[in-house]
């Protein structure tokens, strides 16, 4: 029997992952991806000298033989390329010069803070014993398999490997960094703790979880920045035999009726220059609301999709400042959020934060003596929409890097700007424009104590009344991430090989 086909929409991770597994399992694969250059997100960016990473703090699944690992192994991600673990995830510094250092290891964090504050030991053990707890829990048991074809059997296996970590579940699972912060009575932990794990919404859970991962040596960086990252699935998914075509952007999903009677099925898709490509299936790891309301015209939602995408839902949309300084930042450290006492104005909003990254660490990104130094910043997406195509948001973009050029040169690298050789914006409408995603979400649906639970039941990866049509990637995955994308294009294979009566394999090279 000749091999059926897939079109994949987008080459992001969860993309390329489809590819790589449609390849092993036989199909024929095409993607379509409307940018130049694979990974979506998944990137960075050259300027002059220097390279600017645009993605990956930490990447699950760097650890051999630990979670998400074995999916790197397959999609060739992880051999041959160094990671660097940082022991520690970031500080936090007040205006005072006071700095809480997220630790991975418990029991330094655990000392440190508690040097910070004695009179909050309790809460600091309880936090570090929930780290210790989770790091032998493993974030890939809800993904192993695609949900609708998990068996009683399936269901039993997960719950016996999840009982053990019920108890730090309940416990970590509905509560923010910034309600927990909340509870401590040293003034400066309270504002610190909720930056701790970069953003104050983010459920204990998973910071936990994070801090545990680093110290298992299963939350690593690629050295040589993520679009490297994202190239090397790119050639494995060319060494498969798939295809890739570029500047290819899918205007349609095109559907017809299913010969059943019951509803309709998809096809293949048109593309912007109306060239027409069909195939049995159809995977779209693009944007969600793009697909489900554009591509498809909006045809096949029901309420719990309506509901979805009506804006209610949290997604993160952000600025980033890159900058290429002639100074030699070897030592210091790598993340740093500054707390502020006074507020500065940026794109319209009172901030009292600033993330500050410094890339010297991965000595490929910047020439000898140089340094790649990221500042970023939650934003709003309107604010810059407003003014988007006028001379105004040029001005705007400048203005956002001349205050984050002030403020690093007056606080914390005195004479910084006169060192700055280049400097690059990036806003929501930037990442938008090269990926498509809504409102330029770093991640999807941003993840929440309020997500948390539907990240943890799963979204639903089809549309009513639609057959052959699958979707992948960040928005039916709320947080999104580069592992759990790719484990995303993988389960997305393995549906489609149950739907034809095909064992899944998968293959590692
Ligand atoms: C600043 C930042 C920091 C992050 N940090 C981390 C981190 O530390 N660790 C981590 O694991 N994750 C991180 N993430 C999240 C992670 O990058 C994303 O969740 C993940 O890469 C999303 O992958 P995806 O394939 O689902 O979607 P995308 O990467 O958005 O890929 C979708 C692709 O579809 C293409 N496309 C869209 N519409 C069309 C169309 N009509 N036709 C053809 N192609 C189309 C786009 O061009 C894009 O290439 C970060 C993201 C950002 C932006």
């Amino acid at each position: 029997m000749p091999s059926k086909s897939i079109i994949i929409v987008g080459g992001g991770i969860a993309g390329l992952a489809a590819g790589c597994y449609g390849q092993m399992n036989g199909y024929r694969t095409q993607i379509f991806e409307m940018h130049y250059l694979p990974g979506g997100l998944c990137t960075a960016w050259e300027r002059g000298p220097y390279v600017f990473d645009g993605c990956i703090h930490y990447l699950f699944g760097t650890g051999p033989g630990q979670p998400f690992h074995q999916v790197w192994a397959e999609l060739g991600a992880v051999q041959g390329r160094r990671f660097i673990q940082h022991d520690e995830l970031m500080r936090v510094v007040d205006p005072d010069g006071r700095t809480l250092i997220a630790y991975c290891d418990p029991d330094r964090l655990e000392s440190h803070m508690k040097q910070l504050s004695p009179a909050d030991g309790k809460l600091i053990e309880a936090m570090c014993q929930g780290i210790r707890q989770l790091r032998r829990f493993d974030m890939t048991l809800t993904q192993q398999k695609p949900k609708p074809l998990m068996t009683a059997q399936d269901w039993g296996a997960m719950g016996r490997q999840v009982l053990p970590f019920i108890a730090p579940m309940a416990r970590w699972a509905r509560i923010s960094a910034r309600d927990f912060a909340a509870r401590f009575k040293d003034p400066f932990l309270r504002r610190a703790v909720a930056y701790m794990f970069s953003w104050p919404d983010i459920p204990m859970m998973v910071g936990l979880s994070l801090l545990a991962y680093m110290q298992n040596g299963n939350a690593g960086v690629p050295v040589g920045a993520s679009l490297e990252f994202a190239r090397a699935i790119e050639r494995r998914y060319l060494e498969l035999g798939g295809q890739i075509h570029y500047r290819s952007q899918v205007e349609k999903i095109l559907v017809e009726d299913d010969p059943s009677g019951r509803g309709k099925r998809a096809v293949g898709v048109r593309l912007y220059d109306d060239s027409i490509h069909r195939a049995d299936y159809v995977i779209s790891a693009a944007d969600g609301r793009g697909t489900i309301f554009d591509m498809l015209g909006g045809e096949f939602v029901d309420r719990y999709l309506k509901r979805t995408y009506d804006g209610h839902m949290p997604l993160h949309s952000q600025v980033q400042i890159s900058l290429g300084v002639n100074r030699d930042l070897t030592g210091e450290p790598h993340w740093v959020t500054y707390l502020l006492n006074e507020p500065i104005t940026i794109a319209g909003e009172d901030r009292y934060d600033i993330g500050v990254k410094n890339y010297c660490f991965d000595p490929s990104l910047a020439p000898p003596g140089k340094s790649a130094v990221i500042a970023m910043m939650t934003t709003h997406y309107g604010y810059w929409q407003r003014i988007y195509g006028r001379k105004l948001y040029d001005t705007e973009q400048t203005q956002v890097s001349d205050i984050i050029q002030d403020f690093l040169d007056k606080n914390i690298y005195p004479g910084i700007s006169a060192d700055t050789e280049v400097v690059d914006e990036a806003t929501p409408l930037s990442y938008e424009r090269y990926t498509g995603n809504w409102q330029g979400s770093s991640c999807g649906w941003l993840l929440t104590k309020q997500t948390m639970p539907t990240m943890i039941q799963g979204m639903r990866k089809t549309l009513p009344g639609l057959r052959n049509l699958y979707l992948a990637g960040q928005w039916v995955e709320p947080g999104g991430s580069v592992p759990v994308v790719a484990m995303s294009g993988r389960n997305a294979i393995h549906v489609i090989c149950h739907q034809d009566g095909l064992p899944f394999v998968t293959t590692t090279p």
